[in-house]
């Protein structure tokens, strides 16, 4: 019994999907296969469906051979069909995904000019400067012993391998039951136990033990051919999947060895914890309290490591690649977190210098303190919201910490790139409501994802661009997907109803934007409201992040209800300096004449048309410049949370000069 069809669940059969499908052909009797391309695979196996990589609107087959076989074959054809199974799975967060596929891809990286010590560069993760002792965390690569069992052994070896499946199944359980794990940690232990429970990974071990391998040997090959079965496909987040199968494969072994993970409980007070690639499942676990400083090979600016570092106020550079091999035999490291290097066995001048630093911003920080509760006012009374910049719901307590007046920027990519989906209406509107929850009545103001061909996501296809900065981003990728944009505004407006939402387009570049976008929300209103769902209306502005948008910004003005000025972006445009190339580094300064002349003609025309004028570029937080800023009439700044308290002072300290 056979039957062809299109697939339309949403972004194909990736790891959710697959699950589900696994669960529905594992409920029949009769042996269920999938078809794809003349090539048929066990719908078993979430693995091996994983592997076969069918996409939304490919054709498959599914055969089903046993008493039960039309049964199944309509109960899964139906499930391919029905898109709504797909998105429905999205909205488990952060299920299926692995960090691994999250994390972007970091820049090679470059080592810094000699200068007596041993300078490495990576990403600036998570600012912040420290030296400590070394704790090197290189947990030590497995190897089978290489045993061969006789043949009345092979049983026995069976069962030892079984129950070692059953351990850490159940121990993967235990820690899914925590209820202190995030979304994302909770995401990265199911979809482990979804690969230790799968049968190509126990089929393909019994096989190799039932040939006379040992288990240990046995599950290594197993879980080296399946993984670089995932490797091999030609599919980003497919790709990431081998290091979960390593994982497991890890986790089986240690079992049926008798050891325990090496452990990051002994790390010392202040130590610098340096890995080649920390699991965040383990990072969260650890004694955070005592770490001083992180470095990975692995790792980006927005990977979760970064972001647990961030929230914890952990300086961490990550990205590092094989050069993290030369800290191993580290005695000291000296990181700084804003430049993104770590120097091993820093000599004396260096360890000078970062002493210093480290005691001049821990003084800096004792002192700061008590502006984390201060509002601050411009002379005429109107206050100044110092707010906070953040990409993750993890990051609400540290901006909270620093005394954040609500948040001037929420990235929503990073919601997207966690995920091997594209988030779900309903886990977009859970998402923002905590947000609007945590700091009502204080705004907060959620840009529409800002994405481009440099930042590839999961279920949107980019084109191959010469110059992706200039091309189909932000909001030019979004009027033209308005499947992927009405689900985010639809879940705005629904997270609306629990605080003070406002809503901000990034790249917008000419009036018809806002227009367009100001119909699809009235589309996404009156669907809500024939559906029957509890929504609220929301301030609509703009980023002012292309020169378009400040040339334009008078008439800009009266289309919207505040501007926000994105520096970073709006200085590599003014400046044509690309804001990732070191080579053009000195053009890509915000204080150039021509960049302030921006920033003050935008704030000439909101102010003008008296609508807000904020600002939640970098430079936002710089103390050098907030005066500047204040006098040309911003009355909103966002920056990092740990620049809140030292902006707070500045603008306290204009107050006094009064
Ligand atoms: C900016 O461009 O200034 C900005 C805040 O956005 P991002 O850095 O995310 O591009
Ligand atoms: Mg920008």
């Amino acid at each position: 019994m056979e039957r062809s069809t299109i697939v339309r669940v949403h972004e194909g059969l990736h790891a959710r999907p697959a699950t589900r499908f696994v669960k529905l052909a594992k409920g029949f009797e009769s042996d269920v296969e999938l078809v794809k391309d003349g090539k048929a695979v066990s719908a078993k196996s979430s693995v091996k469906l994983m592997l076969l990589a069918v996409k939304e609107n490919q054709e498959v087959t599914v055969r089903a051979n046993g008493a039960d076989a039309i049964e199944a074959v309509e109960a899964l054809i139906g499930y391919l069909e029905n898109p709504r199974a797909g998105l429905d799975d999205e909205s488990e967060a952060g299920e299926g995904g692995s960090e691994a596929a999250a994390a972007p891809e970091v820049s090679p990286p470059v080592a810094a000019p000699a200068d007596g010590t041993r300078k490495l560069q990576g990403v600036a993760a998570s600012e912040g400067v420290a030296i400590g002792p070394a704790f090197a965390h290189f947990p030590a690569a497995i190897e089978g012993p290489g045993r061969r069992l006789q043949a009345d052994q092979i049983d026995g070896e069976v069962e030892r391998f079984r129950a070692a499946v059953a351990q850490v199944q159940a121990r993967m359980d235990r820690t899914l039951a925590e209820d202190n794990l995030s979304a994302g940690d909770r995401g990265i232990v199911a979809a482990l136990r979804d690969i230790a429970a799968d049968d190509s990974l126990t089929g393909e071990v019994e096989r190799l033990i039932s040939e006379g391998d040992d288990a240990v040997s046995a599950v290594i090959g197993a879980a080296s051919t399946i993984a670089a079965d995932f490797s091999a496909v030609d599919d980003h987040y497919l790709n990431a999947r081998a290091d979960d199968v390593h994982a497991v494969g890890r986790q089986i072994c240690l079992v049926l060895l008798g050891q325990d993970e090496l452990s990051l409980e002994t790390i010392p007070q202040g130590a610098i914890l340096i890995a080649d690639d920390i699991g965040a499942w383990d990072l969260a676990r650890a004694p955070l309290k005592r770490i001083g400083g992180v470095v990975c090979g692995h790792g980006g600016a927005t990977s979760h490591i970064a972001i647990i570092a961030r929230s914890h106020g952990i300086p961490a550079v990550l990205g590092l690649g094989g050069k993290v091999n030369d800290l191993r035999s580290a005695k000291e490291v000296a990181i700084d977190g804003n430049a993104g290097h770590v120097i091993a066995d820093p000599d004396g001048t260096a360890r000078a210098d970062f002493t210093r630093r480290v005691e001049a911003a821990a003084q800096e920080r004792a002192g700061l303190k008590v502006f984390k509760g201060v509002t601050p006012t411009r002379a005429d009374g109107t206050v100044i919201e110092v707010a906070a910049n953040i990409g993750s719901l993890e990051e609400i307590e540290a901006a909270q910490e620093a005394g954040a007046m609500g948040v001037g920027l929420f990235r929503t990519e990073l919601l997207f790139m966690r995920h091997m989906h594209l988030p779900s209406e309903d886990m977009q509107a859970e998402t923002y409501s905590a947000l609007a929850k945590a700091f009502a009545p204080h705004p907060v103001i959620v840009r529409t994802l800002d994405i481009g061909g440099d930042k590839p996501i999961a279920g949107i296809e980019f084109p191959d661009e010469e110059n992706p900065f200039l091309g189909w981003r932000g909001i030019r990728m979004c009027l033209d997907r308005p499947d992927i944009f009405k689900r985010q505004l639809r879940a705005l407006l629904r997270a609306a109803v629990h605080g003070n939402i406002k809503v901000m387009l990034p790249m917008v570049s000419e009036i018809a934007e806002v227009t367009r976008t100001r119909a699809l929300v009235d589309e996404c209103e009156a669907e809500l409201r024939a559906e029957g769902v509890e929504h609220a209306s929301f301030d609509l502005g703009v980023m002012i992040e292309t020169p378009a948008a400040v040339l334009i910004s008078p008439a800009l003005a009266k289309e919207v209800a505040f501007f926000s000025i994105g520096t970073n972006d709006l200085t590599q445009y003014i400046m044509a300096a690309d804001r990732l190339n070191p080579t053009v580094a000195k053009l890509n300064d915000v204080t150039n004449p021509a960049v302030m002349a921006a920033i003050e003609l935008t704030a000439k025309a909101g102010v003008a048309a008296g609508i807000m004028v904020g600002m939640c570029g970098e430079a936002a937080g710089r103390p050098d410049l907030i005066p500047a800023f204040i006098k040309m009439g911003l009355t909103e700044l966002s920056m990092s949370p740990a620049s809140i308290q030292r902006a707070k002072k500045t603008i306290a300290a204009m107050a006094a000069e009064r």
